[in-house]
């Protein structure tokens, strides 16, 4: 089968096999050809581990510290003349290349949200881990079944008391507009905390502990964004900031659960990078345009790999004692946040129009990044070539 990205509005319906490992092969490249790490995790479990930051997660745990890792995600394979998801590509290739180089890598593909990954996820560490010492909590749902009462629970990404009226980037057609978004319901408010709060990663900690899995020394970490004031009404202050708050709030509760451990509960403000879930937030992508722009252009710029290594590498392992901001929270955001490059891009703000995209923004880089989380625009991936969909799991 050839396979040619088929974008549908801010998701790519197709993904290509070869791409996805090319795409995989770049982060671990990437994390082998860094210096070498002290310490660190040596078990880990990575929830929502199969692409973007947690995917990263892993490949800097794997190939870092060479640690075994268990991922537990929800993909799709390839059925009936349709690809698989790229997160599914992502985790073979993955699995492939720990392999090779003899690390321990399982995965799990199901609803995290549910009691029966969660017991399958912790049986499969007693069996091949015993316990593990580093929890990686980055899912990123549009839904989520609540395993207690079976309600159904829809995201919303809105802003919350007002409407929000300001510039977007129809990234399909490639124009930037104005348009506007109504504010959200309560049931809208709670239904985004119940999925993107921090409910479930306490849920997750609590079955591994009641199942005696927990290391000595634990530490778990949950993702998060905060961003400049000119994304707060859709996202600080809207529902997905809501539900941050509320992970927030969580990690603390963690924190002192894990006391007894002499364990950790760490939040990370991450930096904004190109994700199939950012790529669905209203504002995001024509701000990502712009502060790629500036990043680039003063030479920091960072995808989810450098993100993660530097979150690895000087805040939780190599003997470092993390940092944290005045609300207990470690920073990896510190150079999108920086003064300079923040007014580098609240100068083009008002400035950007269809005609100037491409001139004042990296909108084809922003376009380039999207395409590659699907296995797209790898250089070296011969697209022209028949690959087979229908690639499986070894293990
Ligand atoms: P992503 O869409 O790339 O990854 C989401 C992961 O969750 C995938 O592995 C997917 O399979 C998994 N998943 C989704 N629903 C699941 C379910 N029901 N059961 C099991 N697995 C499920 O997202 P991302 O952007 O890497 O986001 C991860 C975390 O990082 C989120 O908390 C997000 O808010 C945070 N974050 C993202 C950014 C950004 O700019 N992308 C910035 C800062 C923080």
């Amino acid at each position: 089968m050839i396979i040619k990205p088929r974008i549908r509005g801010f998701v790519c319906v197709t993904a290509h096999p070869v791409g996805c490992a090319a795409h995989v092969q770049e982060q671990i490249d990437y994390v082998k050809a860094q210096s070498s790490n002290e310490g660190g995790p040596k078990k880990v479990l990575i929830i929502g581990a199969s692409t973007g930051y947690g995917l990263s997660s892993r490949i800097v745990s794997a190939f870092g510290f060479q640690a075994g890792t268990i991922g537990v995600f929800f993909e799709r394979p390839a059925n009936n003349g349709k690809t698989a998801s790229a997160g599914w590509y992502n985790s073979i290739a993955f699995e492939n290349e720990a392999h090779a180089d003899g690390l321990y890598a399982k995965s799990i593909n199901g609803d995290a949200f549910s009691d029966e990954i969660k017991n399958q996820t912790i049986d499969l560490i007693k069996k091949d881990m015993g316990k593990v010492d580093l929890i990686i909590y980055s899912l990123a749902s549009p839904r989520r079944t609540d395993p207690k009462t079976g309600d159904v629970y829809k995201m919303a990404l809105k802003p919350i008391g007002q409407s929000l009226h300001d510039k977007m980037l129809d990234t399909d057609k490639k124009m930037v507009m104005e348009d506007s978004i109504e504010s959200a319901t309560e049931k809208e408010i709670t239904d985004t905390i119940n999925i993107m709060g921090g409910e479930d990663w306490d849920l997750w900690l609590d079955a591994l502990e009641s199942a005696d899995v927990l290391e000595e020394g634990v530490t778990t970490v949950a993702y998060s964004y905060i961003g400049p004031k000119v994304t707060w009404p859709i996202y600080k202050n809207g529902t997905i900031g809501m539900a941050k708050e509320d992970l927030e709030k969580t990690a603390a509760k963690i924190d002192a659960k894990l006391d007894k451990y002499g364990g950790r509960a760490f939040i990370s403000i991450n930096k904004g990078v190109v994700t199939q879930s950012s790529s669905a937030i209203p504002v995001v992508p024509l701000y990502f345009s712009l502060l790629f722009k500036v990043m680039k252009e003063k030479g920091i710029h960072e995808g989810c790999i450098e993100q993660i290594q530097r979150l690895f590498t000087t805040k939780l392992y190599n003997g470092a004692v993390p940092e944290l901001d005045e609300a207990g929270r470690i920073r990896i955001d510190d150079l999108e946040m920086r003064p300079d490059v923040q007014d580098a891009v609240a100068e083009l703000w008002p400035r950007v129009t269809t005609e100037n995209l491409e001139e004042i923004s990296d909108f084809s880089g922003h376009q380039q990044e999207f395409l590659k989380l699907f296995g797209f625009g790898l250089p070296g991936t011969d697209y022209e070539s028949d690959v087979n969909p229908e690639i499986v799991f070894d293990s």
